[in-house]
């Protein structure tokens, strides 16, 4: 008895009326095989094709969530950017008036635009989020360095205007309590002349020996009894405050400082008397700007009430005699 194998082909033999075993070659079966491998392979690539087209997997599932997140929170970013470029607009605006109103000075011009390339994300999925937000920063960031730069100017113009407001003469040059102004800036008549002159300061009467304050902080360069130039003048001192300020002090009856000395604003500098050509004990006091004669009654700001400064003002206007 033949035993059977389960793969084994059968087939009915007519002739010899017996069941015999079909013979296959060993090609044969190699075939059979190689078609099983190639419809097997071609199931497993549609198998493959369907799954990574159609599902997704776990971890693709995780990354497309992370980049709804990613794109979300660009989203925020941009708009939060938005925000602090609208903050930063307005501190511009008030810095710029700043420059113009206060300090009467032009804002600094805006610096160059730090210019990034952003070409490399343009494939990628958050591309215009990113791309978006990136320039957002990039012109924050330079707004931010220009408006630190121009606080810095800010800074410099506030010390130099507090120098200036030192340096120019904006005191009354002696005590208003014991002096009285006798004479103003203009056409008055000359007490020695007689004519109608050009009176270059203002007189103020104060008894002699009465002290007068420098007006502003600056260098004493001429203090002498009538030096060249200042004919007339009796004793004189004049002092240079820079930022084209000058003052000058005349018919003084003693100095208190010298040539090349630096003095402060309510220094005393010398007394009142009645030196060169005078007609009493006064003060006649003059100031100069970029080294021409200005009305000194405009610079009497800093420690008079309206009140004085009306009567000073009105006292001064009248065409009278000088006191030289
Ligand atoms: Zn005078």
């Amino acid at each position: 008895m033949v035993k059977k194998k389960k793969n084994d082909i059968y087939y009915l033999d007519t002739a010899s009326l017996s069941v015999k075993k079909v013979r296959v070659s060993a090609r044969q079966r190699l075939l059979k095989l190689l078609r099983y491998l190639i419809v097997g392979l071609f199931l497993f690539g549609v198998a493959l094709f369907i799954s990574i087209n159609f599902f997704k997997s776990p971890h693709e599932r995780q990354l497309e969530k992370d980049l709804s997140v990613a794109e979300a929170r660009y989203r925020y970013l941009s708009d939060r950017m938005d925000q602090l470029n609208e903050v930063l607009t307005d501190i511009h605006k008030r810095d710029q008036n700043l420059y113009r109103m206060i300090f009467e000075a032009e804002p600094p011009a805006p610096k160059a635009v730090l210019h990034n390339n952003y070409s490399e994300f343009k494939e990628n999925t958050l591309a215009s989020a990113i791309i978006s937000t990136s320039e957002k920063v990039d012109k924050f960031a330079n707004d931010l360095y220009a408006q630190s730069i121009s606080l810095d100017q800010i800074f410099e113009l506030a010390r130099q205007k507090e120098e200036h407001m030192k340096h120019v003469p904006a005191i009354y040059p002696i005590n208003k309590k014991n002096s009285r102004m006798s004479s103003g800036f203009g056409y008055r008549f000359h007490p020695i002349y007689k004519t109608l002159r050009m009176h270059t300061g203002v007189d103020i009467a104060a008894p002699q020996g009465t002290p007068i304050y420098a007006t502003g902080d600056g260098k004493v360069v001429v203090a002498d009894r009538s030096p060249v130039g200042y004919s007339g003048y009796g004793i004189v001192c004049k002092i240079d405050h820079g930022f084209s300020y000058e003052s000058l002090y005349g018919h003084m009856s003693k100095l208190n400082v010298k040539p090349g000395q630096k003095v402060k604003r309510g220094d005393i500098i010398g007394f009142v008397g009645s030196t060169g050509l005078s007609s009493g004990s006064h003060l006649h006091y003059e100031v100069l700007v970029n080294g021409k004669r200005v009305n000194p009654v405009y610079h009497f700001f800093l420690d008079i009430s309206p009140e004085e400064y009306l009567e000073i003002f009105e006292k001064a206007k009248e065409v009278n005699q000088s006191l030289s």
